[in-house]
């Protein structure tokens, strides 16, 4: 498993929701057009009770259908690391020993999906994109959440996800 991270980790860096859906405004003409196939089905980005902000499904999504693509730059591994440090909230996946995808500017609604040690998708690398499928079924309104592995937070963060085999880390 490549080393990732989606990561969200608690607290204050991560924009509040009315300030992300400024920004989503702002960049929707320009960005949103150009990433709109990056999503299979109807996903809304909102308050988690995880971490932050989260995604959630706004349809049913089956068992083993993709559910959509993280988008971003794609930059070195190197510079991805550089990036990682120090900040609280990660949005870049390494796809590759020297590749990585920074989705941090992106609007794809995919890079706020949270971790779960009991998640209900699963992030998976294809020649170097990043796509996440549903490893059973999802009801309307449930949030998406995967297991993010290995992660740039080398297990420095607590995880809140709730679940019942929950790790208690990142
Ligand atoms: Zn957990």
């Amino acid at each position: 498993m490549p080393r990732l991270s989606p990561i969200p980790a608690p607290t204050s860096l991560a924009p509040q929701p009315d300030e992300a859906a400024q920004s989503a405004s702002t960049q929707s003409q320009s960005k949103k057009r150009e990433l709109q196939p990056a999503e299979r089905f109807a996903l809304r980005v909102g308050a988690s009770t995880i971490d932050g902000l989260g995604v959630f499904a706004e349809e049913a999504i089956p068992v083993r259908r993709k559910i959509g693509e993280l988008r971003g730059e794609s930059i070195s591994v190197r510079e991805a690391r550089r990036r990682a440090k120090g900040r609280a909230r990660i949005h870049i996946v390494e796809v590759s020993e020297t590749r990585a995808v920074d989705a941090t500017d992106s609007v794809t609604a995919l890079r706020n999906i949270n971790h779960c040690c009991a998640p209900n998708a699963v992030l998976r690398i294809s020649q170097g994109r990043v796509e996440f499928y549903a490893l059973r079924d999802i009801e309307p309104g449930e949030e998406l959440t995967c297991h993010y592995g290995e992660s740039h937070h080398e297990g420095r963060l607590s995880c809140r996800c709730g679940a019942a085999n929950c790790s208690g880390k990142l």
